[in-house]
């Protein structure tokens, strides 16, 4: 995905391998509602998948498809990921109590 100035995650250079260079990007931002199997195929070989996933989970991308996943299910690991912290904080906690 290509990535404009206005995000927070500078360094973009996997940008360079992934596998969406030259493919249409209306593809990776579909209609509410329509399909992203598409998008998600051309995701799935793609080699910076997982710098894709972290540059958008750590740029709260709300839109698109990212890392081979929707919108839905980057908000499902940002809310696993934020039980996840505060597990561990009270799991601190209460070992330095
Ligand atoms: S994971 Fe998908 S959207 Fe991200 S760079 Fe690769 S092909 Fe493009």
């Amino acid at each position: 995905m290509r990535i404009g100035r206005k995000h927070l995650m500078l360094d973009t250079s996997w940008q360079e391998f992934s596998n969406c260079l030259g493919v249409d990007p209306d593809l990776f931002f579909p209609e509410r509602g329509a399909s992203t199997r598409e998008a998600k195929e051309v995701c799935r070989g793609c080699v910076v998948k997982d710098d894709c996933l972290e540059f958008a989970l750590a740029n709260g991308e709300k839109f698109g498809i990212w890392g081979g996943m929707s919108e839905r299910e980057r908000r499902r690991i940002r809310r696993q990921r934020a039980l996840d912290r505060q597990a561990a904080a009270l799991t601190a906690s209460a070992e330095s109590a």
